[in-house]
């Protein structure tokens, strides 16, 4: 694949850290995977980075890499370089970018892991040609990301969008994030446990597979133990799938009415199970969004991409960042990124108070990286920033990648 100058597209690497492991692929300018290499995730921040530096190291001994991107489940700051916060990663408030841009003497660009999979779909995946996107990834809680008019969009400090710690039932369950009633209580792999308990705590007769479960070791019970209950039609299971079906278009109706947009990208672990409640919940949002007879619906798929979106997006934002060398040249201007590339950069008017080690790095990650892109682009976009969906969702909540 050739950029708009004509030039080959570099390759880059896309890693993917999760709590539990690092995964690094080689991708190439179509999304292709080329390469890949996994490992463990350190628990301590020095022995992470050198983990990250070695799977750098070991896919550069085979390939000519030009930029590596991490997509992190966490909270990325607004300019991309540092991680806030990570409920599973041992940074905070810490520079990662420029300190692995040193290293290893290549570009380094940080996005929250649910950004990057949004942005993987829309280069080349089930989000591919949508104007204004939403991808809700649910696992062990949901992660969310947000396109709008084409572009990431992160909110103001990196953080947004929230979508799982949407408080749908006031005093409802008790929430990792120490708020009640998040939306992710109802619509995630824990909630499909949750609600399988509750259920049969009050009709403990009901059901014959599940019942035997809980009965037998409350806590061995997963939500792929229900989803494979409903698939065999055990009754209980198959009324959690339909309050899971019901919760998840209540919510995809919230985030309608103030986004309106025209696709819904559903990822997560329990994506892999949308067939038992994916036509449900659709019916429910076109219930629950405002004048839903007077207006389009968002369409509503489940992901393309899988687990691999989130290194496949981080990669491409990492190559994105090497398109035309405008940034440099252009910072402070308030207007990087716009000009010769067609890619708009949100982030232009803080440029200016960026480092410089993030400047040479992360630059202008928030890309239109081909010209079909760049029509829609924005000329001033808003703040720019990652939007960190996983961290305040506590413990066990996991966004983008991890949650396929
Ligand atoms: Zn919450």
């Amino acid at each position: 694949m050739t950029t708009r100058n004509g030039r080959e597209a570099p390759l880059t690497v896309g890693i993917d850290v999760g709590g539990t492991n690092i995964r690094a692929s080689v991708v190439d300018g179509s999304g292709e995977v080329l390469d890949t290499v996994q490992a463990p995730t350190p628990h301590a921040a020095r022995a992470l980075e050198d983990g990250l530096a070695r799977a750098v190291r070991e896919l550069r001994s085979r390939h000519e890499i030009g930029a590596v991107g991490l997509a992190v489940a966490g909270f990325v700051d607004e300019t991309r370089s540092s991680v806030r916060f990570a409920p599973h990663l041992p940074w905070e408030d810490s520079a990662v970018a420029g300190r692995l841009t040193e290293r290893l003497g290549l570009p380094v660009i940080l996005e929250h892991d649910a950004n990057a999979a949004m942005w993987a779909e829309y280069r080349f995946g089930a989000a591919a040609g949508a104007h204004n996107g939403v991808l809700v990834a649910i696992g062990t809680g949901i992660g969310a990301a947000l396109l709008v008019d084409g572009r990431l969009y992160r909110g103001s400090y990196g953080v947004a969008p929230e979508l799982g710690h949407l408080q749908v039932v006031p005093q409802g369950r008790a929430c990792p994030c120490g708020k009640r009633g998040c939306w992710e209580r109802y619509c995630s792999g824990t909630a499909l446990v949750d609600t399988a308990i509750e259920m049969l705590a009050t009709d403990p007769m009901r059901s014959t597979i599940l019942a035997r479960e809980v009965f037998a070791d409350p806590g061995a019970l997963t939500g792929r133990k229900v989803a494979g209950g409903a698939q065999d039609g055990d009754p209980v299971a198959l009324q959690v799938m339909a309050d899971f079906a019901r919760w998840l278009g209540l919510g995809l109706a919230f985030v309608g009415d103030i986004f309106d947009p025209d696709l819904i990208v559903i990822a997560g672990g329990v994506s892999s199970s949308a067939a038992l409640f994916l036509d449900d919940a659709r019916e429910h949002y076109a219930a629950a969004v405002t004048g839903a007879r007077h207006r389009p619906l968002a369409r509503i798929r489940t992901t393309q991409l899988g687990e691999a979106a989130g290194m496949i997006g981080a990669a491409e934002l990492a190559r994105s960042a090497l398109e035309p060398a405008t940034s440099a040249s252009r910072s402070g201007s308030g207007v990087d990124d716009e000009s010769g590339s067609g890619e708009p950069d949100d982030r232009g008017s803080r440029t200016a108070a960026r480092s410089r080690a993030q400047r040479n790095s992360v630059k202008a990650a928030q890309p239109q990286p081909n010209s079909a892109k760049a029509t829609r682009a924005q000329p001033n976009g808003s703040s720019g920033r990652g939007s960190a969906n996983s961290a305040a969702r506590g413990p066990g909540a996991k966004t983008g990648t991890r949650r396929r």
